[in-house]
């Protein structure tokens, strides 16, 4: 019988969670819901990179706050 400690890690990208209650990271979770939505991946990173820009320590976007 083999003991394995799951870390908790992104099930997709493996990045570490802060929120255990969570499988994915919050970029996974929003290409989760944008695949279901059918936004086309070149949409998807456009927005993630306009997120990024304006991403400042402390500054909140969504339900996501950006670690200092
Ligand atoms: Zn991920």
């Amino acid at each position: 019988m083999t003991i394995v400690t799951r870390l908790r890690a992104c099930d997709n990208c493996g990045a570490p969670l802060e929120d255990p209650d969570e499988i994915l990271c919050p970029e996974c979770r929003l290409r989760a819901i944008w695949n279901a939505k059918g936004i086309p991946k070149e949409q998807q990173d456009a927005i993630l990179a306009d997120i990024e820009a304006k991403a400042r320590p402390g500054a909140k976007i969504g339900p996501f706050t950006i670690p200092g």
